[in-house]
């Protein structure tokens, strides 16, 4: 398999603008915790935020895959950064596939716009991996629900226009997957708050924070998808963006594997180029054919997606893989620096704390690993 030519054409350009825009800033970024917003606005304008959105509702219609490509790219470049802008549309794959018309022409087409930034609330403090135990609440009353509870680690939690939350609406059902929905809610309503969190290991050019409802009201329009069916639409929604999870891990290695690459041919040891010794050669080998394994696995699984033909078995193990590859590598990279990767190489550090995340969030490495166990168990008899 191989990308098309409009599909390399992307490719190029998600790495010129990330180069171009970010590289030399990405330090800076990193060390205050914050992020230009101006270049939330290039990228919108370069078609580079929510490009999966269809066109009818201003996006560029395009597969999961070249959205996929896109973030390898701005990851590769610097993870933090490339969060910054890739998560700006997390949520818009839910609205596109459960939102009613009437959602989707008011809360798409300012995504890709560079209008509205877009955030997924699901995690609490008592609640992460099993989010079967969630207890933020959305009471219906009357035409409005009434949210009250606390999300934890929100990705765009401070910066988001909406959130998309997800809260128990029906706790009477016996059947815990039937409990929660997705509700859509403004974050200028009154009694919403986000409370910014400092100090993260890594992609900290992106915010995250800790966000509380305090009767937060919302008119039942603002429901997406079916009430009690929140936590089958999660699964399907993470089915989506897990895919993008993976390329991020592909594009952090891949960034860290080129900065290794470069180091050891300028190093010179025992008598030569640190390049030219075997124990060095074979480390690049093993972590090059580890991102390539990585890479293929998501191209695989975003092809299928985008052909109709979900597989969350791949998903899962392009996530978890490219996980692991990204924490490999970035481990690897910076042993090649030796004392240098340590003490002054700030990129290959930041790299080093960046890589991480992709084991944890959207489901952790141990969570792929079970929805692939229970795909293969129904499979094979
Ligand atoms: C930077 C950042 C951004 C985030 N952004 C968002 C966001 O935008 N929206 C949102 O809702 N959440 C977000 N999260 C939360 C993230 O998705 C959770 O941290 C993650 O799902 C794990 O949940 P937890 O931290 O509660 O860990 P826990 O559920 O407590 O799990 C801890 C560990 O236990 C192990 N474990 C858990 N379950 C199993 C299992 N079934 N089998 C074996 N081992 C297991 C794993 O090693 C896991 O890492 C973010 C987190 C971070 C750090």
């Amino acid at each position: 398999m191989d990308l098309t030519s409009e599909q390399k054409d992307i490719v190029r350009a998600a790495r010129e603008f990330a180069e171009g825009e970010f590289r030399d800033r990405a330090k800076e970024f990193d060390e205050k915790e914050e992020f230009d917003m101006a270049i939330w606005k290039l990228a919108a304008e370069n078609g580079f935020i929510g490009c999966f959105i269809e066109e009818e509702y201003g996006g560029m219609g395009l597969g999961f895959l070249e959205h996929s490509l896109i973030t390898e790219q701005l990851w590769r470049v610097d993870p933090g950064c490339g969060q910054a802008l890739c998560a700006l549309s997390f949520g818009s794959e839910m609205i596109q596939t459960f939102g009613t018309e009437e959602q989707k022409k008011k809360y798409l087409p300012p995504v890709p716009a560079g209008e509205a930034i877009m955030a997924t609330a699901i995690t609490e403090p008592d609640a992460g991996s099993d989010v079967t135990m969630v207890k933020t609440r959305a009471e219906k009353r009357g035409d409005t629900y009434v949210i009250n509870g606390s999300k934890m680690f929100i990705t765009n939690g401070c910066t988001a226009h909406y959130m998309l939350v997800y809260a128990i609406t029906n706790p009477e059902e016996r059947n815990s997957h039937n409990r929660a929905s997705v509700i859509l809610v403004e974050t200028s309503r009154p009694g919403f708050e986000a409370i910014k969190i400092h100090g993260k290991m890594g992609i900290r050019a992106s915010n995250t924070a800790e966000v509380n409802f305090n009767n937060v009201e919302v008119p039942v329009e603002n429901l997406i998808g079916k009430e009690g069916r929140g936590f089958y639409q999660l699964m399907d929604f993470f089915n989506m963006t897990r895919n993008h999870v993976a390329a991020q891990g592909v594009g952090v290695a891949q960034g860290a594997l080129e900065m290794a690459i470069s180091h050891v041919k300028k190093r010179k040891a025992f008598g030569g180029s640190l390049s030219k010794l075997q124990g060095v050669q074979f480390k690049l080998a093993e972590m090059a054919t580890r991102i390539e394994a990585s890479r293929s696995l998501y191209w695989r699984a975003a092809w299928l997606l985008d052909h109709g033909k979900l597989d969350p078995a791949l998903v899962s193990m392009a996530k978890w893989f490219a996980g692991e590859t990204a924490v490999y590598v970035v481990n690897e990279a910076l042993q090649l620096h030796g004392g240098y990767g340590y003490i002054a190489e700030y990129d290959i550090q930041r790299f080093y704390r960046d890589a991480k995340i992709v084991e944890i969030y959207e489901g952790s490495k141990e969570v792929e690993k079970a929805v692939i166990a229970s795909e293969l168990l129904k499979r094979i008899f």
